[in-house]
């Protein structure tokens, strides 16, 4: 058998004499069986399988991205609508009720003896009651030129504005200031003291530029307090600053701000502040108002039920109207007393 001659050929030498034979029979040791096919065929597969499944991540991981950016563009978008709407919605308020204090100037006067509980005549947007001689409107009580007290009303300092009172004064001393009452409660009989010493020594015209009529001081109401130093210098220093930015916090407003002389009827005083309720404070505060503007009232002796012209005072009193001017501003300040800061004012 030819075949088996090869056998007895030493190894090397079949290598050297029979190369194509032995090629042809290593290369189909390396060809694939069926089940070798098999398996290499799944692995790519599973590779394909995988390649897949990450992509499908990345594309839902990409639209998660996506949808998470416009999702918060829409909201950004909305944010800045929803913004803009209440800017305007605040503005036509505000345009209304600069409106309904210029009606109310014009034609409603406060009604004369109205002593019995209850509602008096709308008026646009706002509720005034009068109760035993106070005026609430939107249920403040309104203290001013127009609006007054009666005689009788003593309810000494407010509770609930002096635990605010207590509450500032604490947060004002951990931040290094010391905030103290110049002045709180004052009574009828008090204020007429005061008013009555300069329109005895100045006449009418001068006391209702300085000070309060009786009635008309809104320290009869106990809700307010002079703060520290009643001298207008008082707004230049750390205290002051330090009431503006944070006193409605604790409920009270900077009475009669800067720039709405006209409307309050008192110079800017710093130190004065009337407590109305945080929240109310807030809203006041933020936007800029005197409390004449907040609740749409006006502040003018020609408008009270018990205002009469200086003349008439003047004749009530006993003394004069002494205004070598022949004005009649009512511009003033509800605090002075004798001191510097009635100077001041020269
Ligand atoms: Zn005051």
């Amino acid at each position: 058998m030819i075949e088996n001659d090869n056998r007895n050929v030493p190894e090397e030498e079949r290598a050297v004499n029979e190369p194509e034979t032995l090629l042809d029979h290593d290369l189909s040791r390396f060809e694939l069986t069926p089940e070798e096919k098999a398996y290499e065929e799944m692995i790519r597969q599973r590779i394909r399988d995988r390649r897949r499944a990450s992509e499908r991540r990345r594309i839902k991981r990409n639209r998660t991205i996506a949808l998470v950016i416009v999702v918060v563009i829409v909201f950004i978008v909305c944010r800045g609508c929803y913004a803009s709407h209440r800017k305007k919605r605040d503005e036509r308020k505000a345009k209304t009720k600069t409106t309904e204090s210029r009606i109310e100037e014009v034609s409603s006067k406060p009604e004369e003896d109205t002593d019995s509980s209850g509602e008096e005549q709308p008026k646009i947007g706002h509720s005034i009651q009068n109760v035993d001689g106070l005026t609430y409107v939107d249920g403040i009580l309104i203290v001013n030129k127009t609006y007054s007290l009666p005689q009788d009303y003593a309810p000494g300092i407010s509770t609930a504005a002096q635990a605010a009172f207590d509450d500032m004064t604490a947060a004002a001393f951990n931040d290094g200031l010391y905030l103290y009452v110049n002045s709180g409660y004052r009574s009828y009989d008090e204020q007429y003291s005061l008013y009555y010493s300069y329109a005895q020594s100045r006449g009418v015209a001068e006391a209702d530029r300085v000070s309060s009529r009786p009635g008309h001081s809104e320290h009869q109401s106990g809700l307010c307090f002079d703060v520290n130093s009643t001298d207008f210098s008082f707004s230049d220093t750390a205290e002051a600053r330090w009431l503006a930015a944070h006193c409605a916090d604790y409920g009270f407003i900077i009475r009669f701000p800067k720039g709405k002389e006209a409307i309050t009827g008192y110079e800017y005083e710093s130190w004065h502040i009337r407590y109305v309720g945080v929240e109310i404070a807030k809203e006041i505060t933020s936007k800029g108002l005197c409390l004449e503007e907040y609740l749409g009232v006006t502040s003018s002796y020609d408008d009270a039920p018990d205002g009469i012209s200086q003349q008439q005072y003047a004749e009530q009193l006993g003394v004069t109207v002494d205004d070598p001017e022949g004005g009649s501003s009512d511009d003033g300040s509800e605090d002075n007393t004798y001191d510097e800061s009635y100077d001041s004012q020269g």
